[in-house]
Formats: C-alpha cells, sequence, structure tokens
C-alpha cells in the first residue's frame, strides 16, 4: 500500500492518519481536553450553600465578576484526571530502562508501612516525646546507611540527589572556610562525563568548575586528576560507577592526589545500586556521598512522589553537617534542631527531610536483608550486561565489548548513513511500549543509548525487551525509515516540536474565539 507521498505505508500510519475514529478515541486511548475547554461555570462537583449576606470589606478591590474556574461534576473530575493519569508511563506498566535513574519496582510493602497511622498521621511540630518511634526509625536508616557506605556520619535531611550534592558542597565549604582558606580554594574539578547536577552545584555553591576529560575507556585517570590539582582546588566531584556504567579503576589513587593536595572528594553516588553489599564508598577515601533513596532504596520517583538525597560524611566533615538531625540520649531520642554553638552550616529543609521516603527506603531494606540488598547490586549488574551482550552483535558499544556495571552504554555509531538517529530509535520504542533509554547522555559518548534495566525485571521481560530492539536493529538494517522517522505512530500524541516547546512554552490557556463571536 502506497500513501500519498508514494512510500509504503508503515501500519501506524493507517491506525493514526488515515482512519480517524468519531470520537478521536482510539480503543481504551482516550482523548482527554483540557479541564478548561469541557468544564462549565454553572457545574460543580460538590454542593455549597448560597452564602449568606455580608458586606464586603475588600473597597476597590472587591471582585466584580465571577473567577471563571471550570467546573464538572464529580464523575467527569474523576474521569479528567483517571484519563490524564492514563497517559503516564511508570515502572508498574512497564520496564523503564532509563539509564541512571535505577526505576526499580516499588515494593507494596513499602507502601504499606508508610500509610501505618504511627507514621503516616504524625506531625513535624508534635512534642518530641510523642514521636520517639519516628525518631528511631530516622536513626535506623541512617544506620543501615552509614553502615552501607562504610562511612562514620549522616545528613538525612536533603530532598534529593541535586540536593544532597549541595548539602555535601556546603559542609566541604564550610570545612575549607574553618581552615581559613576559603579565599584561595575556589575551583572545584568535575569530569567531562558527569551529570549536569554536579557542574551545577559546584557553580550554585560559589565554585568555579574545571572540567576533567575522559580517557578513551571511559573512566577517569589519577594523572588527569593530579594534573588538574592545585593549591586553589576545593573538592573533586566524581560519580562512582560512573555515567558510562564503569567502576572507576583509579578511585583510590584519585582520593589520595585529592587529599594530598588539601582538597576533598564528593563522590556523586547515584549509581550506588551497582555495587551496595559489595564496596563500600567509605574505603575508597570518599568525604560526601549523597545516596538517592528514590534509586536505590526503590522509593517512588519520576512523577511519582518527592525524592530523598541522605549524604554520609567523612569525620573530617561531620562537625559541618546540617540541622536537624537525631541525638540519642540513653533511652530517649532527641532532634537537634539549632546550629548555634556548633561548625554546622546551618539547615537545609523545614522539618526532618523526606520522613515518608525514610519508611520505604528502610523496610525495603529490612525486607531484603543485608544479603538481599548485596543480591540485587549483583542481579542488577548482571541484566544490565544480559541486555548488553545480547546486543552486543547489532548495537555498537564506546568502549568495546567488555562488561559494565549496573548500566549497558551504547553509541549511535551503528546508525551511521541509516539516516536514523538515536531520537528516532528512541521515539520508536514508544511505539512498542516501551519508555525510552536515557538519551545523549553522557555527554562523553556520540548519540548515546544508556540502558538500566535495574534488578527488578525477570529474565522474560529482558528477553522481550532485548528481542524487541533487536527487532528495531533488523529494521535499521533493512533501511525501514519509516517506521522510525514518523514515530511515535501509537502514542496519544505523535513527533512533538520539542524545540519550539521550549523556546515559546505556552502556558496558559486563552479561550479561542467562536465564530459568533468574531462575526460581532
Ligand atoms: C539522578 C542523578 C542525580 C540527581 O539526583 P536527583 O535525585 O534527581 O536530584 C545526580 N547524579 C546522577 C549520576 C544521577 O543519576
Amino acid at each position: 500500500m502506497l500513501n500519498m507521498q508514494g512510500r509504503p505505508t508503515h501500519v501506524g500510519e493507517v491506525a493514526t492518519g488515515e482512519r480517524q475514529t468519531f470520537t478521536r478515541n482510539r480503543a481504551l486511548q482516550m482523548e482527554e481536553p483540557l479541564i478548561f475547554e469541557t468544564g462549565r461555570f454553572d457545574v460543580t462537583g460538590v454542593d455549597i450553600d448560597e452564602p449568606e449576606k455580608f458586606t464586603p470589606r475588600l473597597g476597590a478591590h472587591a471582585r466584580k465578576s465571577g473567577i471563571g474556574l471550570p467546573g464538572l461534576t464529580e464523575p467527569e473530575t474523576m474521569r479528567h484526571y483517571v484519563r490524564l493519569s492514563q497517559k503516564n508511563y511508570a515502572i508498574d506498566a512497564g520496564l523503564y530502562p532509563l539509564g541512571s535513574c535505577t526505576m526499580k519496582h516499588n515494593p507494596r510493602l513499602n507502601e504499606k508501612m508508610a500509610r501505618l497511622p504511627g507514621l503516616g498521621d504524625i506531625h513535624p511540630l508534635q512534642p518530641q516525646s510523642t514521636v520517639q518511634g519516628a525518631l528511631e526509625l530516622i536513626e535506623t536508616m541512617a544506620h543501615w546507611l552509614m553502615v552501607l557506605t562504610g562511612m562514620p556520619a549522616i545528613a538525612m535531611s536533603p530532598k534529593a540527589g541535586a540536593h544532597g550534592e549541595a548539602c555535601g558542597m556546603m559542609a566541604i565549604k564550610a570545612a575549607i572556610a574553618a581552615r581559613g582558606e576559603g579565599a584561595t580554594r575556589n575551583v572545584v574539578l568535575v569530569p567531562d562525563s558527569a551529570h549536569g547536577t554536579n557542574p551545577a552545584t559546584a557553580a550554585l555553591i560559589g565554585y568555579h568548575v574545571r572540567a576533567i576529560p575522559a580517557r578513551e575507556d571511559g573512566t577517569v585517570s589519577a594523572e588527569a586528576v593530579r594534573d588538574a590539582l592545585g593549591p586553589d582546588v576545593a573538592a573533586i566531584m566524581l560519580t562512582n560507577p560512573n555515567t558510562c556504567g564503569l567502576f572507576e579503576k583509579e578511585i583510590v589513587e584519585i582520593a589520595r592526589a585529592v587529599h594530598e593536595a588539601g582538597g576533598y572528594f564528593y563522590c556523586d553516588g547515584a549509581n550506588f545500586n551497582a555495587i551496595v553489599g559489595k564496596v563500600r564508598p567509605g574505603d575508597l577515601g570518599i568525604d560526601a556521598m549523597h545516596i538517592n533513596l528514590h534509586k536505590t532504596f526503590s522509593t517512588p520517583h519520576g512523577g511519582g512522589g518527592p525524592g530523598a538525597g541522605p549524604v554520609v560524611l567523612s569525620q573530617a566533615l561531620a562537625p559541618f553537617a546540617p540541622v536537624p538531625f537525631v541525638r540519642r540520649d540513653g533511652e530517649k531520642l532527641a532532634f537537634v534542631e539549632h546550629a548555634e554553638g556548633t561548625q554546622s552550616f546551618g539547615r537545609m529543609t523545614a522539618f526532618h527531610g523526606q520522613m515518608g521516603m525514610f519508611v520505604r527506603a528502610l523496610t525495603y531494606a529490612m525486607s531484603h536483608g543485608s544479603d538481599g540488598l548485596r543480591q540485587a547490586s549483583e542481579d542488577a549488574v548482571l541484566n544490565a550486561n544480559y541486555i548488553r551482550a545480547c546486543l552486543a552483535d547489532v548495537m555498537s558499544q564506546p568502549f568495546g565489548d567488555r562488561p559494565c556495571m549496573h548500566e549497558a552504554l551504547f553509541d549511535d555509531r551503528w546508525l551511521k548513513d541509516s539516516g536514523i538517529t538515536t531520537l528516532d530509535f528512541a521515539k520508536a520504542m514508544i511505539d512498542e511500549g516501551y519508555h525510552p533509554m536515557t538519551m545523549y547522555f553522557p555527554l562523553v559518548v556520540h548519540g548515546a543509548m544508556l540502558i538500566e534495566p535495574t534488578e527488578s525485571e525477570s529474565k522474560a521481560s529482558l528477553d522481550l525487551f532485548i528481542m524487541t530492539l533487536r527487532d528495531l536493529a533488523m529494521s535499521v538494517r533493512d533501511g525501514d525509515v519509516a517506521r522510525f522517522s514518523g514515530a511515535p505512530y501509537f502514542a496519544p500524541r505523535r513527533r512533538l516540536d520539542e524545540t519550539r516547546a521550549a523556546r515559546q512554552p505556552v502556558l496558559k490557556w486563552v479561550k479561542p474565539v467562536t465564530v459568533a463571536e468574531a462575526a460581532e
């Protein structure tokens, strides 16, 4: 069958382009207008009595007309939001191989524990004597994290990975200021392959960023770090395992060199899931590392809720940790909230951090046990390598055909001269029902595709994913450009003009002028 451009018609174009349903719905895939387009001013989902007569005291500021909020009946409201929610992809719906994000299953047991009334219904302003159990839970979670990382201190309050980076770097800044070197040490070393939050954090805290080039094999060399070190360097921010999915082999040497030069070692611990129970970051010589509880410890993220980014600290940085923290005094636990009279750099959050995430993460840790946590890491690495090995003959790998940690990295050399880009490939994955992998990151790899399956996927699930990617790769080989160039064919919306959406965002709905109004 030929379409109007004269090229073979892809099945997707038949489904979406040539045949339209009356409702624009496609089977259970419902179109959903904006609430402003369907809502009416004369409808509401609740019964409210007419207010009694009163004299407004707003004077000239009193509202002269209706507020103009669209109303829906209760069932219409329900459907509106449920339909919108169904347009979200989620780990509960399918494999979510977004590299560096550790989109693992969120066990329902975590949710059950977080909803226990004694944990879910308490308030941060309750007297401490009434929340001793909650404080003990924070202390226990802190203990697990310090044991797993081999670090002597921890700040629990940061609310995400990037927030944890800020916390660690502020502790480093305070430690350097306490040494009287605040004015002279103003540079932070960041490898080219780093997550964007690393240089952004360093800059936010007031440091200049000095880039360290990546080596041919995707890792950072101690020699390159030594070359960049000097009396102006406050710290290095290094990710391990790094964003290429590789363990930094010279990390101990790098830590030693940084310390000898008077700097501190911040480790981005977002990829901790690859090494839990296998390596203790404290043994590698790091001074600060955030742990994304929402990645490694299975608390929901990615449109699914708040994160939590506790930061483990070395002995040298411990005195500068932020308030608040839990302190044990015999049987009793106290919540230390004030920094006066200490070297603490201050406070980063209201209250104590993400309590709900602590409950979920601790449930995850305790239900796995230390041996289970180690096995989760081993399985995450095994799953990534299974994918890597099963695709090695059809997709190209930037650093050769060798084992990775918890994520498999491919580049776009295998797409060369096909007319298909990494973006096109990702869009075709959407048609197959998969959330795409991380694309074009890390920046050091051309057309990068970073796949992180996590340990939660079964072999059957991995096999179907691999077969799907192989099928797509076969289409690339066969020159079936149409399968990619117009993808996604089956999604609620097709290829969007992402550049225009970013440059000219339309953030406000404006009522369209009707034909009758225009004629007046
Ligand atoms: C996710 C991630 C971060 C940031 O963590 P958030 O919780 O999203 O703020 C930092 N570095 C790396 C390598 C990451 O993968």
